[in-house]
């Protein structure tokens, strides 16, 4: 039976991820004095021989938390000298393979065997210590994955352990962007609410009879404020379009074709034209009206090429 991927990552377990690795100096008083500094650690065991003496030790010792910072590269050593073990690559492309490809650090922790000492030769091995089954977490399914370093010195003593855990996770695929929102108000509402029940409407003045859009509180020709509406058939020609490139709004697909169209009572809109390709839409052409529910709360009226017989 073909072992599946946990099982393939779990394989992985006791492979190496660093070979020795040694540090680039010995322990030393100028790092220790930069780290303590860094740290505000104001313990003089760190950095006075006399005090540390006076502890009972033979001299200063290192912050046992500074462990990691002795096998520590800079990015131009790191970049020249280091030689991932191939289980790290492995690991990579198990993930990869999975679609694990989003990481976040989760914790680490370390122990210490002994205080390191100036002079002290520090060197670190890391290797794959666990990788979880797979987990359901609010970032999304994946491995946890715990490596080990170990950190000897030059006699080959452990001096300390260190343990990274990370998670390997899928990312979520991003919800669809929503449509821009109009901004309502008591002049333009009764249009969008009637979009909602799919009917298109055509603002009217009540006393000439005038059609107007987009919708507003007066008769551009009589200045009238009475005004009621009248259903648009939904039968329009291109007057003119345009198509977007740029900018990109994540709500939409690209390239977009947008027209303004003239309702075969009079009134224009711009509207998306859809089911058509950017290169087939021709001023003059008949289209036809289709509702776009784009989400709960927001309907829009759109056109398409008109079926033939259509207009
Ligand atoms: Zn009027």
């Amino acid at each position: 039976m073909t072992p599946d991927l946990t099982q393939r990552l779990q394989a992985l377990v006791g492979r190496e991820l660093v070979p020795a690795t040694p540090a680039q100096d010995e322990v030393n008083l100028p790092m220790i004095r930069h780290w303590a500094e860094a740290m505000g650690d104001a313990n003089p065991v760190h950095l006075d021989a006399d005090a540390a003496r006076a502890t009972g030790r033979e001299g200063v010792v290192a912050p046992p938390t500074m462990l990691q910072a002795w096998t520590m590269r800079g990015y131009a050593a790191h970049r020249d000298g280091a030689r991932p073990a191939p289980a790290a690559a492995e690991l990579t492309a198990l993930l990869d393979e999975g679609g694990f490809t989003s990481v976040v650090a989760t914790d680490s922790e370390q122990e210490y065997m002994r205080e390191l000492r100036l002079g002290d030769r520090i060197s670190v091995t890391e290797v794959v210590e666990e990788v979880s089954p797979r987990k359901s977490t609010s970032l999304g399914e994946g491995h946890f994955v715990t490596s080990r370093r170990t950190y000897r010195d030059a006699a080959g003593e452990t001096v300390g352990i260190q343990r990274w855990r990370t998670l390997r996770y899928r990312p979520p695929a991003a919800p669809r962007a929503r449509r821009p929102r109009p901004a309502l108000n008591q002049d333009n509402a009764f249009w969008f609410e009637a979009c909602r029940k799919h009917r298109l409407l055509v603002q009217r003045c009540a006393d000439c009879g005038t059609l107007r859009h987009p919708p507003g509180p007066a008769c551009g020709d009589c200045a009238s404020f009475e005004w009621d509406t009248v259903e648009a058939s939904g039968a329009a020609v291109v007057h003119t379009y345009t198509v977007v490139h740029h900018p990109q709004v994540p709500a939409f697909d690209y390239p977009l074709t947008v027209a303004v169209v003239e309702l075969a009572e009079g009134t224009r809109l711009i509207a998306e034209l859809v089911g058509t390709a950017p290169g087939e839409v021709r001023i003059g052409m008949d289209v036809e009206l289709q509702w776009i529910d784009a989400d709960a709360e927001l309907t829009i009226p759109a056109f398409r090429p008109a079926r033939a017989g259509s207009s």
